[in-house]
């Protein structure tokens, strides 16, 4: 059921008005107890609301998403708003001009309501990575809102925001979606523009929707996707229609990895769950394939070498001239290094280090170029697999959410938590958080570029289980 398409007729039936609807939301997120918000947008999104009722009481047509209140995890330029990556480096900066995909968004007349908590520079997977507190999962307040897009998650969930622009570079939207139920699509790399997109891995950094439904998932993805002068890994993309994400003659195989399910790592009960899908899917029909794939711990560190050096390289902007909270030290170099001591996190200090170890003269070809090496294996591999089977499912966490404050003990251990999801950005594919099929979620990939194949396959899930 598409919230965007009720909202819509809501709206021009007058069941309320566009404002009644946007302060709605916005008193929502002000009470909210789940530390989502990182900036309310209220003046813009009152402003927005009352130009939609204008129209609408002028008898104006409005388009779809004309009204319908968003949010955007706080790592997209939103010019004129406080763009602060939940760092303290950057708690008082404020864009300077517009991302791309919010910009697509606000050009449809979408209204956009906060900048979300997420861990700082979207290094983490629980959202406790944060100068704003830690994000609360919306189903158990104890356990964390996952990680890094929590608090986009977490307002999706709640219904605090209709849907939310997250950032995925290794599961950032997919995992939190997982952990609160909701739909989260990692679209093929480069589908939307990344310009205006603070830059984490910009080999992996992808855009995505987060919604409670894949008609709001499509709707989205059509808006934000395209070419962007701005952004030259970006491509040209059809837009998906209803109908043809409804269909599903075109899949015919179904492939999973082998080593996701047998590793020690996996919860039992995510297992049992997992393969009770996959059995409802052979029913129906589809040949199901068992996959081999590089071991999980293979995947985790190539991504994480890749990641860190790429982050150690982007973030070297970021020392206080420029851009962020300079604290002056008695000369130039010491300005740097207080500046980016005092003002970086544990977690991203911890990543910048690795980053420029691996970058670094006599180390770059043992480590960073066998990365890249295995990065491109891990691409092989998927084109191999996809002319084998359409669709590949798998789990999209091990284990369900943590308890608030047990990952910030063991990075190592949350680093092997994103084992399900690193692999499919390695690869840059489309990939989809379905909330079914496990008490985390079920991932769908197709091959590149078949986004549309990826929803295809979701609606035929929502019916089955
Ligand atoms: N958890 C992964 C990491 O910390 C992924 C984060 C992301 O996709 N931004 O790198």
């Amino acid at each position: 059921m598409s919230k965007i398409k009720q909202i819509h007729n809501q709206l021009i039936n007058r069941e309320f008005s566009c404002l009644e609807l946007i302060q709605k939301h916005l008193d929502l997120l002000k009470q909210n107890t789940h530390h989502t918000v990182n900036s309310l947008l209220e003046d813009i999104a009152l402003d927005l609301a009352k130009k939609v009722d204008t129209k609408i009481e002028n008898g104006e047509k409005i388009g779809l998403l004309e009204g319908i209140p968003f949010g955007i995890k706080d790592v997209y330029m939103v010019q004129g708003t406080y763009t602060t990556a939940s760092s303290d480096l950057l708690k008082n900066y404020k864009s300077s001009y517009t991302a791309t995909a919010i910009q697509k968004l606000l050009d449809a007349g979408a209204i956009p309501l906060v900048k979300e908590n997420c861990d700082s520079f979207g290094h983490g997977s629980s959202s406790e990575n944060t100068i704003f507190g830690a994000v609360k999962n919306a189903v158990n307040p104890d356990l964390v809102g996952g990680g890094s897009s929590g608090g986009s998650a977490v307002n999706v969930a709640k219904d605090f925001t209709v849907f939310s622009i997250g950032g995925d570079t290794g599961g950032s939207i997919r995992q939190p979606s997982g952990y609160n139920n909701v739909y989260g699509l990692k679209p093929t790399y480069g589908r939307i523009s990344r310009f205006g997109l603070m830059a984490y891995a910009s080999s992996t950094d992808c855009v995505g929707p987060i919604a409670k439904s894949i008609e709001d998932v499509r709707i989205v993805l059509n808006v934000m996707s395209g070419k962007d002068v701005k952004d030259q890994t970006t491509y040209p993309s059809e837009e998906i229609s209803q109908e043809n994400s409804t269909k599903i003659d075109n899949i015919k195989s179904v492939g999973y990895f082998k080593n996701f399910i047998e590793s020690d790592a996996i919860s039992p009960a995510i297992k049992s769950d997992f393969l009770a899908t996959i059995a409802k899917i052979k029913d129906k029909g589809f040949e199901i394939k068992a996959l081999d794939f590089f071991e999980s711990d293979t995947l985790v560190s190539t991504y994480y070498t890749l990641a860190m050096a790429e982050t150690a390289s982007n973030l070297s902007r970021l020392d206080g001239t420029n851009y962020g909270h300079r604290i002056e030290g008695d000369n130039l170099k010491d300005t740097y290094s207080i500046t980016r001591s005092e003002n970086f996190s544990e977690e991203t200090k911890r990543r910048i280090v690795g980053g420029n170890q691996v970058l670094s003269q006599g180390f770059s070809d043992e480590i960073y170029l066998k990365g890249l090496n295995l990065k491109d294996q891990i691409a092989a591999n998927f084109e191999k697999d996809f002319k084998e089977v359409d669709i590949i499912l798998s789990p999209v966490t091990p284990n369900t959410p943590p308890k608030i404050g047990d990952s910030l003990k063991d990075p190592l251990a949350m680093y092997l938590s994103d084992a399900y999801t690193v692999g499919f950005s390695l690869g840059q594919l489309p990939t989809l958080t379905a909330p079914q099929g496990t008490a985390t979620g079920i991932q769908i990939t197709a091959a590149k570029k078949n986004d549309a194949m990826v929803l295809q396959f979701a609606n035929f899930l929502k019916e089955l289980i």
